[in-house]
């Protein structure tokens, strides 16, 4: 068989634990059979990371932005524990932050659907696309427990040393609480182009949803300046595409995301999108099957997987056992990669590897064949098989080389 040809190379980011290992697997199985893989690849494993002092990040998210396409495994964000287990000389911040903030990108999560597993939301038939703004509000906010009674006000001084703004905020005749929250408009107008750039590039309509009824500058400033984007550079685009965006507000927009039928994209502010996303993806079932994609405002896009290091199964795994890890994100995570380098670079054939990957991976999950995490939610009197990921990924295999022939 002659290999898929590609001309502009992957950025390829290596991770930790359970998932480098399927990664491994996903590689010599599933893409170097098939693909003559280009790639640029970046070990952001956590020894790698502690070698170069966390510069193998910055140089990874610095390669994206040169090729415009990165492919991620899960990566180990350390914290007191890890830093004894690993070693490290420094707590290295989250590699998804170092990444994120050199971007600028906002992360688009969306489930994989299969017919034998049933959202809990009965008339959900289509994935539903979680876009969160990942910057600013209640995660920078200053607060201050208030020990007695006293005045609390809002100021704000300009560069120049003018106080330009001050309002009471309450006076407090008891002790309570007190917050601070920004946003910046920036950050805001990063998150709309990402938003509208990816409806466009997947073809769904986008929902924004924020409480600009209650939040009458915060919550509104993000309402006109996702309106005013669209109005300047994207509606042509949408109406051309036969797409729409809709401005609604957060309860109404939940209400109707639970009576849709899915199929959309729903751009959440911080808050909004952390809860909304977990909620989400418990409903169409299972965190392996939730894939995940980065797009910065200026259309760079890094694929991974929602999901962790799956550190549990790797213990098990170093013990010598077999282990039932799923390895659907993380295979999606390269086939909507591929699929990307193949629109861009316009190589048709490797967005077609792309399809029939995923296609030989549904095969391989409706003829019941599925690891041990999925058992559990499948509809009653389905016939399965668990698998561990090895004999999973070598089913997919046989399904793939049956469709390529
Ligand atoms: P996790 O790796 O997502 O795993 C949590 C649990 O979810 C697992 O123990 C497993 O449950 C189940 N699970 C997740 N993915 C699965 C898969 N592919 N197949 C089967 N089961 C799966 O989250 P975590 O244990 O909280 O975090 C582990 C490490 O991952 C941490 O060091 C964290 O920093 C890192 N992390 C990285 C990313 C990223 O790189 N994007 C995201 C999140 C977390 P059972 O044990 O019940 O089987
Ligand atoms: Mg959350």
């Amino acid at each position: 068989m002659k290999k898929i040809r590609m001309t502009t190379p992957l950025v390829e980011m290596d991770g930790d634990e359970m998932t480098r290992i399927l990664w491994k697997m996903i590689k010599d199985e599933l893409i170097l059979p098939f693909v003559d893989l280009k790639t640029e690849y970046y070990d952001l494993g956590l020894p790698e990371r502690e070698k170069t002092r966390d510069r193998v990040t910055v140089e990874s998210a610095e390669a994206t932005k040169k090729y415009g396409v990165a492919v991620k495994c899960a990566t180990i964000t350390p914290n007191r524990q890890r830093v004894e287990e690993y070693n490290l000389t420094e707590m290295w911040k989250s590699p998804n932050g170092t990444i994120r903030a050199i971007l600028d990108g906002t992360v688009f999560r969306a489930p994989i659907l299969i017919n034998s597993i049933r959202p809990a939301v009965r008339n959900w038939k289509k994935p539903i696309t979680i876009a969160r703004h990942a910057y600013g509000d209640v995660y920078k906010a200053t607060e201050y427990r208030v020990p007695c009674p006293g005045k609390a006000e809002l100021v704000f001084t300009d560069a120049a040393g003018h106080e330009t703004f001050r309002q009471t905020v309450y006076d407090f005749e008891c002790p309570g609480v007190l917050q601070g929250s920004y946003n910046k408009d920036n950050s805001i107008r990063s998150f709309a182009h990402s938003c509208f750039k990816y409806a466009l590039q997947t073809k769904q309509d986008l929902w924004f949803s924020s409480k600009d009824t209650i939040s009458k500058q915060y919550d509104q400033t993000f309402k006109l300046i996702f309106q005013e984007i669209y109005d300047a550079d994207y509606k042509a685009e949408f109406e051309k595409a036969g797409i729409t965006y809709f401005y609604t507000l957060i309860d109404d927009a939940v209400a109707r995301v639970i009576r849709s039928e899915g199929g959309f994209i729903w751009a959440c502010k911080n808050y909004d999108g952390d809860v909304m996303s977990d909620m989400v993806s418990t409903a169409f079932g299972s965190l392996a099957m939730m894939t995940s994609v980065l797009v910065s405002p200026d259309g760079k896009y890094e694929y991974e997987a929602a999901h962790g290091t799956v550190t549990k199964h790797y213990y098990r795994y170093l013990k010598g056992e077999q282990t039932s890890t799923n390895p659907m994100a993380t295979i999606y995570a390269w086939t909507g990669a591929f699929r990307k380098r193949g629109e861009l670079d316009g190589l048709p054939d490797l967005v077609a590897f792309a399809d029939t990957l995923e296609a030989a991976c549904i095969d391989t999950l409706q003829a019941g064949i599925m690891t041990k995490d999925l058992v559990s939610l499948v509809v009653p009197g389905t016939n399965v098989a668990a698998v561990n990921s090895l004999e999973f990924i070598r089913a997919i295999r046989g399904r793939l080389e049956q469709r390529l022939a």
